[in-house]
């Protein structure tokens, strides 16, 4: 562009800022009929001004670094909480898959829980007796609170509820013993 005297630069400004709208609509169409053209255009410029445009948004960045950091900051929260939904979404799907891969093995041990409510007191206090109040699992004492019955043999093997099956476990090591699982499946607390 040529450089104009400065008087008729500011009178072109005042022109431009009257007629702004009018201005804008135009470039709007222009830009909606030669889209293809422009882009190869603002293209061309951007790579023959490629120093100056990144030396324009150096400083753009530099101007404006406390709103940028703040859209940032919104920008990796909001996809942080679409990507914590995603994951408990995929975790209750393959929660689900599970269930329905296991399905017999599931019946199994809903069964084997069902017959452990028909063991008597005396039964249960037997088999804590014979461990003598430790853990079968950890061998650590385990307090009342912490009591659970826990398959020797569990019943998705083939276990049974016979009482030389099962032995006294915290309830914590009986539901972390079968790894990649934390579903109770053959827990009982006390
Ligand atoms: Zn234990």
């Amino acid at each position: 562009m040529s450089r104009l005297p400065s008087s008729k630069q500011a009178q072109n400004r005042r022109y431009y800022e009257e007629h702004r709208e009018e201005y804008l609509k135009r470039a709007r169409l222009y830009y909606a009929a030669n889209r293809e053209k422009v882009k190869a255009q603002v293209k061309a410029y951007q790579e023959a001004h490629a120093e100056e445009s990144a030396a324009w948004h150096a400083a753009y960045g530099k101007a404006h670094r406390a709103e940028n950091n703040e859209r940032n900051r919104r920008w990796y929260s909001r996809h942080l909480e679409v990507r914590r939904a995603r994951g408990r979404e995929q975790a209750l799907a393959s929660y689900y898959r599970h269930l329905e891969a296991n399905r017999e093995k599931a019946r199994a041990i809903a069964h084997a829980r069902r017959a452990l409510g028909n063991l008597t007191v005396a039964d249960i206090r037997y088999v804590f007796g014979r461990s003598g109040g430790k853990c079968g699992l950890c061998g650590k004492y385990v307090r009342k609170t912490e009591r659970s019955l826990d398959h020797i043999i569990p019943v998705a093997l083939g276990g049974n509820n016979d009482l030389c099956n099962l032995q006294l476990a915290h309830l914590f090591c009986n539901l972390t013993r079968h790894t990649g699982s934390r579903i109770p499946a053959q827990t009982r607390m006390l």
